[in-house]
């Protein structure tokens, strides 16, 4: 079976909210708790500089332990939320790596105004990842957009099937990170699972047989299988994929037909477009018929 391999996960991030609190297990060790934290509490320098979010009671501490306060600030950056408008190269865009954009706390105008931007940057691709998928299935979602669900143990293998209710988006599932077996997951209409092992100096364990079950799930469904790092202090490793199971090692994208193959199509195509565009101004005559007919 063919398929594309050595993708990087997002080309992008772009981050207009701010602040998020914990869903389950699996936030136990956020790094976006951690990063956002830092953002706000860190040393400021002579210049003031290095707290871009102070004052915004993202976050605090609790004896030695960080934790988040609950507000949830959808920016009032006019240029941070419309910026993806103005990226001229076609980006596989990550939106909200700090945050979790169907939080409760999130308003709906606000969830209508990201997924705006998303939609009118139809230059671009963007992925959505959320563990609030009962909110997130609430949505219509520009076609542009690869949405996602996050899923660390059987737990919450419900959050597949507000993924698969949505109708036409792209669909993949994180299963990072994965601290349990998930033998209930149903994969049935499902693009791409990405799975990692939790990383830190606490990680929880990753058993390779859960990874291996993964694995024999997505043959079943032809669901391309991603394997982004194993569990241990430092992330990115194979770890053990490297040693005992280099098989379990892989890096695929969905087939033809399918996201990462739409998104390279729409990449070629772009520059293909510019590149006629660019012919036509140069020679208008002998290539208007041709961009008349693009629709242009
Ligand atoms: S939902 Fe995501 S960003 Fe929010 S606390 Fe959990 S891991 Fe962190």
């Amino acid at each position: 079976m063919k398929r594309t391999t050595g993708i990087s996960w997002a080309r992008k991030t772009w981050n207009p909210v701010h602040g998020c609190t914990n869903a389950s297990e699996g936030c136990k060790f956020c790094y976006a708790l951690e990063l956002t934290y830092n953002k706000e509490h860190g040393d400021s320098g002579p210049d003031g500089k290095g707290t871009p979010f102070k004052g915004m009671n993202l976050t605090y501490l609790a004896g030695d332990e960080k934790r988040w306060t609950g507000n949830i600030i959808l920016t009032d950056d006019e240029e941070l939320l419309h910026r993806p408008l103005h990226w001229k190269t076609p980006t596989l865009v990550f939106v909200n790596s700090m945050a979790d954009a169907f939080h409760e706390k999130m308003e709906p105008t606000w969830i209508r105004k990201i997924l705006s931007v998303c939609g009118l940057a139809d230059l671009h691709h963007f992925q959505i990842l959320t563990k609030r998928s009962h909110i997130m299935r609430k949505y219509e979602m520009p076609p542009n957009v690869i949405a996602g669900v996050s899923i660390e143990n059987d737990r919450w293998v419900n959050r597949a099937d507000d993924l698969r209710a949505l109708r036409g988006a792209k669909k993949f599932i994180s299963l990072e990170p994965l601290i349990g077996p998930v033998p209930s997951l149903d994969l049935t209409g499902i693009d791409q699972v990405v799975v990692g092992g939790e990383s830190g100096p606490n990680f929880r364990p990753m058993e390779l047989e859960w990874v291996e079950e993964i694995l024999a799930k997505c043959r079943q469904t032809g669901t391309a299988f991603y394997v982004k790092q194993d569990a241990g202090r430092f992330p990115g490793r194979p770890g053990r994929f490297e040693d005992e199971r280099p098989d379990l090692w892989l890096h695929e994208w969905p087939e033809p037909g399918t996201d990462e193959h739409r998104f390279r199509s729409l990449v070629e195509a772009m520059e293909e477009e510019k590149a006629s565009i660019a012919a036509a101004r140069r020679h208008p005559v002998a290539s208007a018929p041709a961009v008349v007919e693009g629709g242009l």
